[in-house]
């Protein structure tokens, strides 16, 4: 069995709202199967040593903090998604970034942070706030030194011209863009994620193609991005991540696991 497994992307904490879910919603039926203690044991006994759990507001990043308490292998990320970012006013933006301040010696990255341009319609004031939400959260990161989880959605570009500007380690979860502008990221150092969808997913595989190993990591984004059609996904599906990146890569499989382990030790701690 491979071990020394990393999932470096999860919210295994994930409340769905039930009431928000249409009745033929497939996440509807799968909802109620979700446990988070449940993965957490499965993932243990498939050798994954280290979930990164992202917190996206005030409520889940301070359940993240919570639930790494409870259990050593969760390690925490705190953010701040950029939809959930809207709902909040400057000033609870700000109280939630010096609860982070606070918080950094228990947490090994600022994530999910970044920009979304597909998931609802913005108007400008909206497009602004999201914009200024990502900076301060780049900024903070800056300022107590810790590598970025990064969400893009059709604004890929936007975000990699960004983080440009930042002298920050940036991890970029399920990259969803073109693949000259990863060879751009790739250039700026960019450290890719990549979900065990890899396996129904070209694109995927074209990207771990052309990025250099010590750039890639793998991760689950749970209960989201299921290599299986009709279940939800969790942290010890990172194996398929592996066999995939081994596949392409043509190394071997536990020296895959063990080059993606030392660049999560290398990244984060
Ligand atoms: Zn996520």
């Amino acid at each position: 069995m491979i071990k020394n497994l990393i999932d470096c992307h999860a919210h295994v904490d994930f409340k769905f709202d039930l009431n928000k879910l249409k009745d033929d919603d497939p996440f509807k039926k799968l909802a109620k199967t979700f446990n988070t203690k449940k993965i957490i044991d499965n993932a243990i006994k498939n050798n994954v040593v280290a979930i990164i759990n992202n917190g996206t507001n005030p409520e889940t990043n301070k359940n993240c903090l919570k639930l790494s308490k409870e259990f050593p292998i969760i390690k925490s990320a705190l953010g701040m998604y950029p939809t959930d970012g809207l709902e909040f006013s400057e000033t609870e933006i700000d109280k939630e970034i010096e609860f982070i301040k606070k918080n950094k010696k228990n947490i090994i990255a600022i994530g999910e942070i970044g920009l979304d341009n597909y998931l609802i319609d913005m108007n400008k004031k909206q497009k602004k706030k999201m914009n200024d939400n990502f900076l301060k959260m780049l900024e903070l990161a800056s300022s107590i030194k810790k590598p970025v989880i990064i969400h893009s959605r059709k604004a890929e570009k936007e975000v990699i011209d960004i983080l440009s500007s930042f002298d920050i380690k940036a991890q970029m979860h399920c990259y969803g863009g073109k693949l000259k502008l990863a060879k751009q990221a790739i250039e700026q150092g960019i450290i890719f994620s990549i979900p065990p969808n890899i396996v129904k997913n070209q694109a995927f595989e074209k990207l771990v193609e052309i990025t250099p190993i010590n750039q890639l990591l793998t991760e689950t984004d749970t209960p989201f991005l299921s290599p299986h059609k009709d279940k939800l996904n969790e942290p010890s599906n990172v194996i398929y991540s592996i066999k995939k990146i081994a596949e392409i890569k043509d190394l071997d499989e536990q020296e895959t696991a063990n080059l993606i382990f030392s660049n999560y030790q290398n990244i984060f701690l």
